[in-house]
């Protein structure tokens, strides 16, 4: 074996064993008092060794690059994200002894600048957030570097037909339950690669779940899946959910394998995330809640319909780095947010801690 074959060998056992070493992430159930016939779970995705869904992404990545021969021992990775993708990628590149550096637009979290620093990665801020993937492009080429590029390469890095990958293990932690089948799954989508996974899973695996995917208002995303011919947004006001809705449909957003799209705004997804906090006594992040608002509305289609079943949906990070954003009321008023209205709704959806 040559020295670089070795050395990519070696990288790709660093990932493996890391993956051996971890625990499947838990799946939450909440029962629902007030809709008798329908059971909630959550996909506790905020328990990842870096807090958010994103660890699987940035794991995908690394192996998809290390196995095209794209990251070699001295390969500077670089990564165009608004911070949760940046974090989890930042941790493999320490694992692996490379030099990492993310491009992130000015307005991003200090909490997330600081765990993609506390992982050793490097910041590199712009002001204008449509120019992230043309700087990341920029920087790969000025160090010789490797641009990772999760909105072109999310859907295809992951292993969609199985490999333990989210749908997998949702399917098999609901195994034992009253509705094993979902009537629904519900997702957000920034990349686009977790609803395409789970889009094209169960199509597979031909169960007959359908797959919803809550978007912010201020996303190009639900315009599309509407008519295709609406590709960019071009109002410059965007959501502040982080993580989901984008100005441009992504390379890796599939609208296909979505069987509805649910369009929520700011203030809903606060109130929701607000009101799923307090069902479940720890705090959620703003995505979380925007996914809430969505199973609320589906919940009240299958009850008008008279269906019973289950709704799946994803616990996408915890709401600890949104401390000085969504958790702070200076910011909520600034913003000029009123998400009380929502969280009651939500909170009577969710009825009780039992
Ligand atoms: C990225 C992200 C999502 C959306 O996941 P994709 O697979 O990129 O579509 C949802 N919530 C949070 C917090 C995220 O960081």
């Amino acid at each position: 074996m040559s020295d670089r074959r070795r050395w990519v060998a070696n990288a790709v056992r660093r990932i493996e064993a890391d993956f051996n070493r971890s625990a499947d992430t838990h799946l939450i159930r909440l029962d629902l008092d007030r809709h008798p016939g329908i059971t909630l779970y959550l996909k506790d995705e905020s328990s990842h060794p870096t807090g958010s869904l994103k660890h699987r992404l940035a794991r995908s990545l690394f192996l998809y690059a290390l196995c095209n021969e794209w990251i070699g021992p001295d390969t500077c990775v670089i990564e165009a994200s608004s911070g949760s993708t940046a974090v989890s990628e930042a941790y493999f590149a320490k694992m692996l002894g490379l030099r990492f550096i993310a491009v992130v637009p000015a307005a991003t979290a200090q909490p997330k600048l600081d765990a993609i620093r506390f992982h050793g990665g490097e910041i590199h801020m712009v002001d204008d957030p449509g120019t992230v993937y043309a700087v990341a492009q920029r920087l790969a080429h000025e160090t010789g570097g490797h641009y990772l590029d999760q909105f072109t390469y999310a859907e295809r890095a992951t292993d969609w037909r199985g490999n333990n990958n989210i749908a997998e293990s949702i399917f098999a932690q609901m195994a034992e339950e009253e509705y094993p089948v979902p009537a629904w799954i519900v997702c957000g989508a920034g990349t686009g690669g977790t609803s395409a996974t789970i889009g094209r899973y169960i199509r597979y695996q031909r169960h007959p779940s359908r797959l919803c995917v809550a978007d912010p208002e201020q996303s190009i995303f639900h315009r599309h899946h509407a008519d295709r011919s609406q590709v960019t947004l071009r109002s410059s006001h965007m959501s502040r959910i982080e993580g989901i809705g984008r100005a441009r449909v992504e390379p890796s957003f599939l609208p296909g394998v979505i069987d509805r799209m649910i369009a929520v705004s700011d203030a809903d997804s606060i109130g929701a995330m607000r009101a799923l906090s307090d069902r479940l006594g720890r705090r959620v992040g703003g995505s979380t809640g925007t996914n809430i608002w969505a199973c609320l509305h589906l919940a009240e289609d299958m009850e008008r319909a008279g269906e019973h079943g289950s709704i799946v949906t994803l616990l996408c990070d915890a709401g600890d780095r949104y401390g000085c954003t969504y958790y702070d009321e200076d910011w909520i008023a600034a913003q000029g947010i009123n998400w009380s209205p929502g969280a009651d709704r939500v909170a009577h959806f969710l009825g009780r801690p039992s």
